[in-house]
């Protein structure tokens, strides 16, 4: 299984100088590249594999090149020809795509060591340090522990244009390493946790813990200053380009602290419960995003999920993912469908009177589908009102992100 962990680094400014140096030469070797990919008419090129041959002769003929890692400056080249891939995939898709172009400086911000020349150490805490060779140490934020039977196949590193320098793992772990799942036998409601995926809250679970949503009001609100002004920028001029910018890495911020949070969800999740059952989500997009708007903007459900099942693969956790229909009508008791507009925050069955939180309600009904999914049967010995919890605890997004986890 492939997958990558992220960290911010902070290199000192004599060691952000020197990884700019080599970038720029990386930024180079690209362009080069290119260019013999265009002009030399041999059988030399056409794949990294054959033109990494003519790197030899290069740092002859231009010794900028010795400067950088050698490994580094091959997976530049290589970096070239997935670009060339990717493009004529895109093609083949019938989208219309022009063709390779030179990189300039504000393009090429990154660099990757494959294989070799690096080394992560001193991971204590949410400390650690990335060792690369030629460049020296650069002290991360281990905020996320890399599992221990991973293998680091490489390490990008890469500066964005707030200025802000990120290192990128991208991890292997051989599927037989990973842990097995938990037998289908042994899942009770004790272990296993049906998930409502929130409207007044970011998650509900069957065990009775609301998840808020991450405020991002203040960034919002200042998405929305800076939107107002590109609109008042002369489309095209430099102080539009500079702008536009500005908003997008306003996006990006957003986007980057969803993903964190969900990462902190997620790794909960997996590690508390042998199983986790979540609505399929074309269905539930369908149904509930629509009305609201600031679901789309930061739900990111697609991620959500995506982030979930890799990390059920690590832990050997069951994720199922069930028929979202009918999951907030549906009286988790009797089956009785009531129809429930998006202000009624309790269920109230007409038919057999049982009584809850609206998103519990749901969450209860997702937990009895996952079971079902797997082919196992409710628990006779565990009524449903009996397996509800008595009371929601809610979580803040605050203590989500301070403490890491949801651990009560
Ligand atoms: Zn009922």
């Amino acid at each position: 299984m492939d997958y990558s962990h992220r960290y911010p680094a902070y290199p000192t400014q004599q060691v952000a100088a020197e990884l700019e140096h080599h970038i720029d030469i990386h930024r180079q070797a690209y362009n080069y590249t290119l260019y013999e990919y265009e002009h030399v008419d041999t059988d030399d090129i056409g794949s990294a594999y054959r033109h990494h041959y003519r790197l030899p002769g290069w740092k002859d003929e231009f010794p900028v090149f010795s400067e950088v890692y050698s490994k580094a400056l091959q997976r530049t080249v290589e970096r070239f020809y997935q670009n060339l891939d990717s493009l004529s995939a895109q093609k083949q898709n019938g989208r219309k795509v022009g063709k390779l172009n030179w990189k300039s400086p504000s393009e090429f911000q990154s660099m990757i060591y494959s294989q070799s020349g690096f080394e992560l150490k001193n991971t204590s805490g949410r400390n650690a340090t990335l060792w690369l060779s030629k460049i020296g140490e650069i002290p991360i934020r281990y905020h996320r522990e890399i599992p221990s039977q991973a293998d680091i196949k490489e390490v990008s590193i890469k500066k964005e244009t707030t200025g802000d320098w990120f290192v990128s793992f991208r991890l292997e772990t051989d599927d037989a390493d990973l842990p097995e799942k938990p037998d289908l036998d042994s899942l009770d409601t004790s272990n296993s946790v049906g998930i409502d995926l929130g409207i007044c809250n970011y998650i509900h679970t069957s065990d009775g813990t609301a998840v808020d949503w991450l405020n991002l009001e203040n960034e919002y609100e200042r998405l929305r200053r800076e939107q107002c002004k590109l609109s008042r920028k002369v489309h095209g001029s430099n102080n539009y380009e500079k702008q536009r910018k500005r908003v997008a890495e306003i996006r990006r911020h957003i986007r980057r602290k969803v993903l964190d949070y969900q990462h902190k969800i997620t790794t909960w999740l997996v590690r508390e419960y042998d199983a986790v059952f979540v609505e399929d989500l074309d269905v539930k997009g369908i149904l509930e995003q629509s009305h609201n708007a600031r679901n789309k903007q930061d739900a990111a459900w697609g991620q959500f999920i995506t982030l979930l099942e890799y990390k059920a693969k690590l832990y050997g956790t069951h994720v199922v993912q069930v028929e979202a229909a009918g999951t907030t009508k549906e009286c988790a008791s009797c089956g009785v469908e009531t129809a429930k507009p998006l202000w009624v925050r309790d269920h109230t069955c007409p038919a057999c009177g049982f009584e809850c939180d609206r998103d519990a309600n749901a969450a209860m009904n997702v937990i009895q589908r996952g079971f079902s999914e797997l082919g196992l049967g409710w628990p006779e010995d565990t009524p449903v009102e009996t397996a509800l919890p008595t009371d929601i605890h809610s979580m803040s997004a605050k203590r989500v992100i301070e403490a890491g986890s949801l651990t009560v």
